[in-house]
């Protein structure tokens, strides 16, 4: 008989407890707009598309996503402007023009934050770069993390 092989304890981290989850706060650069995630914001990524670069200002745009119901306005939605740029609703605050979120189109359970306006600690680092056959010439990446053309194979 075999000796039976040890079987370590896993742990698996899914994270505190709803209700108990790590709170991140977000805000425009004018603070018109302030919102909170509830936690499990995951696949960040810089992406390097046009309507990023436009909307950021920059070459590359960092987002992550999270899921919809996890968004909590904890101020008016006065402020917030919609631009459709095609497959999304870009969302910018009318005062200051912050990007403060995209809501996707074709999964509106899901939406994406870009990290730039998130205030708290804790915020998952960028794991690829993503759209980078629209890269300017201008801008360079500086790391070793993995890049794909376009979209990333799922
Ligand atoms: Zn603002
Ligand atoms: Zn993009």
């Amino acid at each position: 008989m075999l000796p039976s092989r040890r079987v370590w304890p896993v742990t698996v981290n899914r994270g505190r407890a709803e209700g108990d989850q790590l709170m991140m706060r977000g805000s425009c650069l004018c603070k018109a707009i302030t919102f909170t995630v509830n936690g499990d914001i995951r696949n960040a990524r810089y992406c390097h598309c046009k309507n990023c670069r436009k909307f950021s200002g920059a070459s590359a745009a960092p987002w992550a996503i999270t899921e919809t119901a996890k968004l909590k306005m904890t101020s008016t939605d006065a402020n917030v402007s919609k631009f459709n740029s095609g497959r999304g609703l870009r969302c910018f605050c009318s005062d200051c023009g912050s990007p403060v979120w995209f809501e996707s189109l074709k999964y509106p359970e899901i939406i994406a934050i870009p990290l730039g306006v998130l205030d708290d600690e804790g915020i998952p680092a960028p794991e690829m770069h993503i759209w980078t056959q629209s890269q300017p010439a201008w801008s360079s990446i500086d790391d070793d993390l993995p890049q794909y053309k376009t979209n990333p194979p799922t």
